[in-house]
């Protein structure tokens, strides 16, 4: 039977690691609703929704973290944005014809993943890394290399139950401060860790995991977190990216449909802008007034 999509922390108290444990398999069944993506494309996906999920729970403060991978294969772009409510979207665009038993790599060509962290107050950091592994992890295991941040793993597990796709996962991850001699014991850890399937993370409790894997370990188990699909698009948001396009394409656009039909591209939602909302009241090919404009430029 599935379990509702929930994350877990927890601590090894005496080894100074921390960790996460993810099912995230109803937001990924919803996420995928709206779209028709070839099976390795949803797979992809479902890895990437798994290891957005549990980067953003280790964000020290609220805002979001996106994961994308883009490259020149036939998946252009997959991408999946979540904040620090556990609030997940994702989608990808195709274009060509994705093998079905293709690996990463026939699916994204020559590429690069991006990850962006965007507080809610702050400054935006983005850490990029090549695309030279065969799996996601590995791409993630580079990453974490390569930006030196703490000695971080993720464990990521896809599959099916009960007829319907299901993901989940986990994270291990070095305390700050920690000693050099504690690496041995982090790497014993992974190893537990590593022997986790997927079938365990999408039906058993998290207290059942995590003594199945470290029954010898003192474990700290706090209390988990609810994970959900929820776009956080918004007319405002589509208002805000229509007055970046120049002023002479919107004028176009609404002269031969007599609308502007933006549908967002996470969820499906269609947000309608007529010559009203955009140009005011006045006929937009003739003289108007510039206060009159709905939709105007930040300054
Ligand atoms: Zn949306």
């Amino acid at each position: 039977m599935t379990k509702h999509d929930q994350l877990h922390r927890f601590l090894f108290e005496s080894h100074s690691v921390r960790g996460e444990l993810v099912s995230v398999s109803e937001t990924y069944q919803r996420m995928l609703e709206n779209h028709h993506f070839p099976q390795p494309v949803q797979q992809l996906l479902g890895e990437l929704l798994v290891a957005t999920s549990l980067l953003t729970a280790t964000l020290k403060f609220n805002g979001d973290i996106t994961v994308q991978i883009q490259g020149d294969g036939p998946v252009k772009l997959a991408v999946i944005n979540g904040n620090n409510l556990q609030q997940m979207r994702g989608t990808a665009r195709i274009d060509g014809e994705v093998n079905a038993a293709g690996s990463l790599r026939d699916m994204i060509g020559n590429g690069y993943m991006v990850i962006t962290v965007t507080p809610t107050e702050g400054e935006r950091y983005q850490g990029v890394v090549e695309l030279d592994g065969d799996t996601l992890a590995e791409c993630l295991d580079a990453y974490f290399k390569q930006s030196e941040q703490l000695p971080t793993r993720l464990f990521i597990r896809t599959g099916m139950l009960d007829g319907k796709i299901a993901a989940g996962g986990m994270l291990l991850q070095i305390l700050p401060g920690v000693q050099e001699n504690s690496e041995d014991m982090f790497d014993h850890l992974v190893q537990l860790t590593a022997t986790i399937k997927g079938e365990e993370l999408f039906t058993l409790d998290a207290k059942e995991v995590l003594y199945r894997l470290y029954h010898e370990e003192g474990v700290t188990l706090y209390k988990p977190q609810q994970v959900e699909f929820r776009c956080t698009c918004s007319r405002q948001r589509c208002a805000d990216s229509l007055v970046t396009l120049p002023e002479a394409d919107l004028q176009e656009i609404l002269h031969k449909d007599g609308k502007i039909d933006m549908e967002c591209e996470f969820c499906g939602m269609h947000y309608i802008f007529g010559k009203k909302d955009i140009f005011g009241e006045k006929d937009i090919f003739g003289e108007k007034d510039i206060s009159e404009i709905k939709v105007v430029k930040k300054e």
